[in-house]
């Protein structure tokens, strides 16, 4: 079965809760009526019977027949409304019509007042024994309880009439309300269905008022901020991928072409395979990059750690790096600590990163320059400082240089065979390790980054 809407839920609850609501008032009202009208009868019993108590006083010492007389006048006075029943230790004094003879239900002396039908009509009585110097009289007062009765049923008749004519009043104006209160709802989500992957700059209008709703369209409009952001990275890495790879296989095309155009020698045919085969190590370290860094993003890349010496793995990419410095006609030189410096690590992405920052270092130090690699311990880090005399970085693009596909010299990048990747895959690393990379430069006198990781407990 369809579960109601939001709209028909709140109007449902609400009924209920109004329709128990009123179920309670119009019984407590009732009741309330009914016991406001047996106090009215109750007091004017009991004032009636004083009455007759004065005119026993006042009467009693002339006889019977006097008291008698002027009891049967006190009884006309009541109209029909009234009834009366007077005995004393002789017999009946007086009796009004209809109560000639005892007309209590236990026949005991009661001084609380009781119900009787007396010649078809409802009357509410009283008995009391009223003593008057000495002498006992059994009093027996009625009054008419008609009037009470028909007010008591019209009232109630008009209070459960009213009730439900109230509640589906009620109910409308609770519908008319929650849907008023939903509108924003229903224009949130027709503005939220219309944005698309396409336009993801789109935000939704946040309603004035500092409600829900307004926290809600915020919460949303965050949500979208993150996701466009996401979005455009995502779409600018394939975008700059693409372009990178199009480059490499652009001259593997061309130089394929032009060996097979006309005959050629085999040194031709040579030289054509390894231009080739240069290209296809460029495009395969180029992926193997990209799906390091696509590894990472998805969060797929688990680095298994384990205790290892900094030092260790600083000499050995030094030692590698060595022979291209040394190529280049550069100086790399190692200085600091020889003692074992241990950091949990993953000893393979360590020895990346120091390539990465060392690699840099021999690719944008012109011929003659130095390179300085130094390992220090500061505030619990192991502190890898690789100091150049190389061409520098200015201050436009140091903040960038650890964006994917950032180069600062394009020209000279690309030349020495760099997809502005290196540095966005070593600040993965360091961050990876709870560390970080940073860097200081200047232009024309050279760069210094330092590559701090945290030391393992001892
Ligand atoms: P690439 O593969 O192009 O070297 P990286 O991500 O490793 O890419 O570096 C990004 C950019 O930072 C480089 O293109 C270069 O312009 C600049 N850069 C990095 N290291 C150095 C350095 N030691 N000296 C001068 N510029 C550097």
């Amino acid at each position: 079965m369809k579960r109601p809407g939001i709209r028909g839920q709140l109007t449902a609850w609400y009924s209920l809760i109004l329709a128990l609501s009123l179920a309670a008032f119009c019984c407590i009202a009732y009741l309330a009526m009914g016991y406001s009208f047996r106090q009215t009868l109750q007091s004017e019993l009991t004032e009636r019977t004083e009455g007759v108590r004065d005119i026993i006083v006042e009467d009693g010492p002339q006889g019977r027949a006097a008291l008698a007389d002027e009891l049967s006048e006190f009884a006309n006075g009541l109209g029909s409304g009234g009834r009366l029943r007077v005995t004393d230790a002789r017999g009946l004094l007086f009796a009004s019509p209809g109560m000639t003879k005892s007309l209590e239900p236990s026949g005991l002396m009661t001084r609380r007042p009781w119900r009787q039908w007396i010649d078809g009509a409802s009357f509410m009585l009283l008995r009391q024994n009223v003593v008057v110097s000495g002498t006992p009289y059994d009093v027996t007062m009625a009054v008419a309880t008609g009037d009470f009765d028909r007010t008591l049923k019209r009232g109630s008749t008009i209070l459960f009439a009213a009730a439900p004519v109230f509640l589906v009043l009620a109910a409308l104006g609770g519908y008319w309300m929650s849907r008023r209160a939903l509108v924003p709802v229903d224009q949130m989500t027709r503005a939220a269905r219309s944005i698309g992957a396409q336009d993801l700059s789109q935000r939704l209008e946040v309603p004035p008022a500092r409600d829900e709703l307004a926290r809600l369209a915020e919460t949303l409009n965050e949500m979208l901020a993150r996701l466009d952001s996401a979005f455009r990275k995502v779409t600018q890495f394939t975008a700059d991928a693409s372009h990178e790879l199009r480059t490499p296989v652009a001259v593997m095309r061309t130089s394929a072409e032009l060996a097979l155009r006309r005959q050629r020698t085999e040194s031709e045919y040579r030289e054509a395979l390894s231009q080739i085969l240069h290209q296809t190590g460029e495009v395969s370290q180029l992926i193997e990059n990209l799906l390091g860094l696509a590894r990472a993003d998805s969060g797929a890349a688990q680095m298994q750690m384990e205790r290892t010496d900094v030092g260790a793995l600083l000499a050995d990419s030094c030692d590698k790096s060595k022979l291209l410095a040394e190529k280049q006609g550069v100086t790399l030189c190692r200085n600091g600590l020889n003692t074992p410096l241990w950091v949990q690590a993953n000893a393979a992405s360590i020895e990346r990163l120091f390539t990465i920052v060392l690699d840099n270092a021999v690719k944008y130090t012109p011929s003659g320059g130095r390179i300085e690699v130094l390992l220090n311990v500061k505030d619990d880090f192991a502190v890898t400082e690789i100091r150049d005399t190389g061409i520098g970085i200015s201050p436009h693009d140091l903040p960038r240089i650890f964006d994917r596909f950032y180069r600062a010299d394009r020209a000279r990048s690309r030349e020495a065979g760099g997809a502005g990747l290196g540095l966005a895959i070593g600040k993965w690393i360091a961050e990876a390790h709870e560390g970080e990379i940073r860097v200081e430069s200047k232009v024309g006198q050279g760069s210094s980054f330092e590559i701090w990781l945290p030391l393992a407990a001892r």
